[in-house]
């Protein structure tokens, strides 16, 4: 099995994480980038932290696409917005 040489060459996966997320990667990738994670930690969390990123940036997504009524209300200034980040 020497056909990875050039992905396995790096050393790690970091690369792949996102499309094997995604769910891009050809069977093949998605078998190395199972058997690397599965013998490295650092990989391993790197995968974890960008599944966390993508799902927190899913969630927000109201936040970065609002719909046309909440633009309005934007617009009529009836969101405080800086009440909003104070609510910690
Ligand atoms: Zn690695």
């Amino acid at each position: 099995m020497n056909e990875f040489d050039e992905v396995s060459s790096s050393g790690h996966v970091e690369d792949l994480l996102v499309a094997y997320i995604e769910g891009r990667l050809s069977t093949a990738e998605q078998e190395l980038v199972k058997a690397h994670l599965h013998g490295c930690s650092k990989c391993s969390y790197e995968l974890g932290e960008l599944r966390n990123v993508m799902s927190a940036l899913r969630d927000n997504k109201r936040v970065f696409c609002p719909s046309p009524s909440e633009l309005y209300e934007v617009q009529r200034g009836a969101w405080n917005l800086e009440a909003c980040l104070q609510t910690t």
